[in-house]
């Protein structure tokens, strides 16, 4: 038997210059590392999590234990601005448990694998795509090759190899429950984005993996384009668990598209409202996938809120960038009707794509501006190495390789005629247009009683917000 901690790095989610709000704001369970805890121990083996992200203070109680035990293996979740916090602690392990090996994953690893193999030689292990088979196999051969299973680097003779493909599990219902007790502070300790719930404790979970659209700015490199989902009576199952064990009231559903497949959101949704557990719960979808039978079903089933990836207010940008881009008029019309059946519906959207013009930026604020959102986002657009517009960035603009700052709050990649000043410059007039409204600031209000646990924790933290608020304050003409 082997035993792996699998660790959740702090990453860098930052401005520099700023104070991290991130981590005021939202603080997530990390339930892949959960997923895989409860996978590998269901199979025989030993794992641990250490959430660095929630308590980066424990960081040296992490680092001491390695030292003491001296695991197999340790495990390291990795984003793109998450990989050299990763790298650096990776080098931590080595200094103090020469032998233990370093097994890195994520999407940043699915998409540089081979690569980051052979720049980084703290890497002993690179889990590529889905990693449940890989993993196990990984620890069951305790790291010698050859694995019978898909999607692992590794070196031998000094050359960088490759298992092969990964083989997708063939059914997602094999996979175990996460396992929250790993999780230190569960659920009290993790906190879902301001205002996305109504009742505390609230928690994350994941239905389905993958998506079968190819937006250019996507990083598909973990699932690709292939779709699987749990069964209806899986996720009730989970959801009463959730509910019983830990108290959970409300899910935020991390599908990356959750209404893909409308028969089985329908089967879901009866299947929920049946059970009657004392839950409610967000997804999110693309507008051109819902209609008012979906909604009236999701809403009998408690969804609370819907999140949908509009990206652009500009219809050049979305015919190139977003797959099947639907019309602008179909998405505002999902919108209200959203919003007349009693749910909430909140926007995300980015700026500074590929094209992206001074035209474009003004056709989004306005777009924005016009609709009937109860919540927004805009992201600056990242440059992340697995997505397919990656390869053309030079031609399009400037690009500035960074990876700790691909977190979507900094400008990265420029589109030729702009600026970045100019786009942190709408990026912000674009935040402080839309709070200012007297309609928006009302709907806050109403969440004192909506959502009163998010209200607090706002209080809690005013001056920071504060401060926020002061930082995307511009000219006084704007
Ligand atoms: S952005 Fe959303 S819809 Fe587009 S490929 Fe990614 S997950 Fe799918």
């Amino acid at each position: 038997m082997s035993r792996i901690i699998l660790v959740q790095p702090l990453g860098m989610n930052w401005e520099p210059g700023r104070k991290d709000m991130s981590r005021v704001a939202n603080i997530m369970p990390p339930i892949g590392l959960c997923s895989l805890a409860g996978w590998v121990e269901k199979h025989g083996q030993k794992a641990d999590v250490c959430d660095l992200y929630a308590f980066p203070d424990s960081e040296g109680r992490l680092l001491e234990t390695i030292r003491a035990e001296r695991p197999e293996f340790v495990g390291f979740s990795v984003t793109t601005s998450g990989f050299f916090d990763a790298l650096r602690l990776a080098r931590e392990v080595k200094a103090r448990a020469p032998r233990t090996k370093t097994v890195f994953g994520g999407v940043h690893v699915s998409a540089l694998g081979d690569k980051l193999m052979r720049s980084y030689p703290e890497i002993d292990y690179a889990v590529a795509g889905e990693g449940e088979e890989a993993l196990l196999d990984l620890m069951v051969r305790e790291g010698a090759a050859p694995f019978a299973k898909g999607g692992i680097f590794y070196r031998q003779d000094g050359e960088v190899r490759w298992s092969g493909k990964v083989v997708p599990l063939p059914d997602l219902d094999l996979l175990p429950f996460p396992d929250y007790s790993k999780l230190e502070g569960f659920p009290r300790e993790y906190k879902l984005p301001l205002f996305s719930y109504p009742h505390a404790p609230a928690t994350i979970a994941v239905t389905s993996r993958g998506c079968v659209y190819s937006c250019t700015y996507c990083d598909r490199s973990v699932f690709g384009r292939s779709y699987r989902y749990h069964s209806s009576a899986y996720l009730i199952d989970w959801f009463r668990f959730l509910s019983g064990r830990f108290g959970i009231r409300h899910l935020n559903l991390y599908d990356d598209n959750m209404t893909i497949n409308r028969g089985r959101v329908l089967e879901f949704c009866q299947a929920l409202t049946a059970a009657r557990l004392p839950l409610t719960f967000n997804c999110a979808s693309r507008a051109e996938l819902l209609d008012r039978e979906l909604l009236q079903a999701l809403k009998k089933a408690g969804c609370w809120t819907i999140s949908l990836g509009i990206e652009s207010g500009d219809p050049g940008l979305l015919q190139r960038h977003r797959s099947h881009a639907a019309d602008l008029d179909v998405i505002r019309d999902r919108v209200e009707l959203i919003h007349r059946m009693g749910l909430r519906v909140k926007g995300l959207f980015m700026i500074g794509l590929p094209g992206e013009t001074e035209d474009s930026i003004r056709r989004t604020r306005d777009y924005i501006l016009g609709l009937p959102l109860d919540d927004f986002n805009l992201t600056k657009f990242t440059p992340f190495p697995g997505a397919s517009c990656y390869g053309g960035l030079r031609d399009e603009g400037e690009l500035t390789e960074c990876w700790e700052l691909s977190n979507c709050l900094n400008v990265l990649f420029v589109p030729k005629g702009l600026s970045a000043e100019r786009l942190d410059a709408a990026f912000k007039e674009i935040y402080r247009l839309y709070y200012k409204r007297p309609r928006v600031l009302a709907r806050y209000v109403t969440m004192l009683w909506r959502s009163p646990d998010s209200w607090k924790r706002f209080v809690k933290n005013l001056g920071s917000f504060l401060q926020l608020r002061r930082d995307y304050r511009g000219p006084k003409n704007d």
